[in-house]
């Protein structure tokens, strides 16, 4: 779920300007489905062009943030982690000894929250829901 994702398209149906660095940017964001944070992109975007900065990055996130393209999560480590943002809803489980996030979509689960919403009065545009668990059967 959410990966291979063409942010450059996405830019384009915004409006962005798509410089080269950010092509390049968009495209390792596209292609990560592990929700890196800004270092893990660097350090992926500078494989490919070493002359993109940290600062371009964190610029060029931003940026494809502000125009609903990504997603940033902070999944407790104090660290802003980023994804496509996805066409299709989903819900995340971080495992809290590995950092690993697993991506889940349960409907019972999305009907509960838009009940809950509606008994305290609201009809329910958004949500997030993060589960932090460890692992019963680590199989390492
Ligand atoms: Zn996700």
């Amino acid at each position: 779920m959410g990966n291979k994702i063409d942010i450059e398209t996405l830019c384009a149906e915004k409006g962005l300007r798509i410089t080269e660095q950010r092509r390049v940017i968009a495209k390792v964001i596209g292609d990560s489905d592990d929700h890196p944070d800004v270092e893990t992109l660097h350090a992926r975007a500078s494989a490919i062009d070493s002359g993109i900065s940290i600062a371009t990055v964190y610029r060029t996130v931003r940026l494809f943030e502000e125009a609903g393209i990504l997603d940033r999560h902070d999944f407790g480590d104090g660290r802003s982690r980023y994804e496509a943002a996805p066409e299709a809803h989903h819900d995340h489980l971080i495992d809290v000894e590995t950092g690993r996030v697993i991506e889940f979509v349960d409907p019972e689960l999305e009907v509960l929250q838009r009940q809950i919403a509606e008994r305290l009065g609201f009809r329910l545009v958004d949500h997030r829901m993060e589960l932090y668990g460890v692992a019963i059967n680590r199989k390492d």
